[in-house]
């Protein structure tokens, strides 16, 4: 049941998760930050998809990271509100500092494209030299 209303919150408009992965494979080579990217070059997936995946812990940078107890943080999803969550479990709190804010800010754009809810821009986050 929940599969089926998914679905019905796609739309004929979304970009194709392909599409955006070569378009972010190209961005990445001018500039885009891998922490920036909405599609996951090691799992080729949504990032929305992965970021549940241990590889999406990078500690030193404090993404999906508390710093307080210093220990992995979880990312709830909620497909259907289209919102999403850093949290940590050992503190019970959500995570809004930058790196894991930036991350969550990221998993919304990644859910947001792929139904289809926003524009797929390549440009985003490419930092651009003055
Ligand atoms: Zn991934
Ligand atoms: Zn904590």
């Amino acid at each position: 049941m929940i599969n089926r209303r998914v679905l019905t919150c796609q739309t004929a408009t979304a970009t194709p998760l392909a599409a955006v992965f070569e378009s972010e494979n190209r961005a990445e080579q001018v500039g885009l930050s891998p922490f920036d990217r909405i599609t996951c070059r090691f799992h080729r997936r949504w990032i929305h998809d992965c970021v549940v995946s241990p590889a999406h812990v990078v500690a030193v940078a404090g993404y999906r990271w508390c710093g307080d107890c210093a220990a992995a943080a979880t990312v709830m999803v909620d497909h259907l509100g289209c919102e999403v969550v850093v949290w940590c479990e050992r503190c019970d709190r959500r995570l809004h500092d930058g790196p894991n804010e930036q991350l969550r800010q990221v998993c919304l754009r990644s859910l947001e494209v792929s139904r289809g809810r926003r524009a797929f821009s390549p440009e985003y986050g490419v930092r651009r030299s003055a």
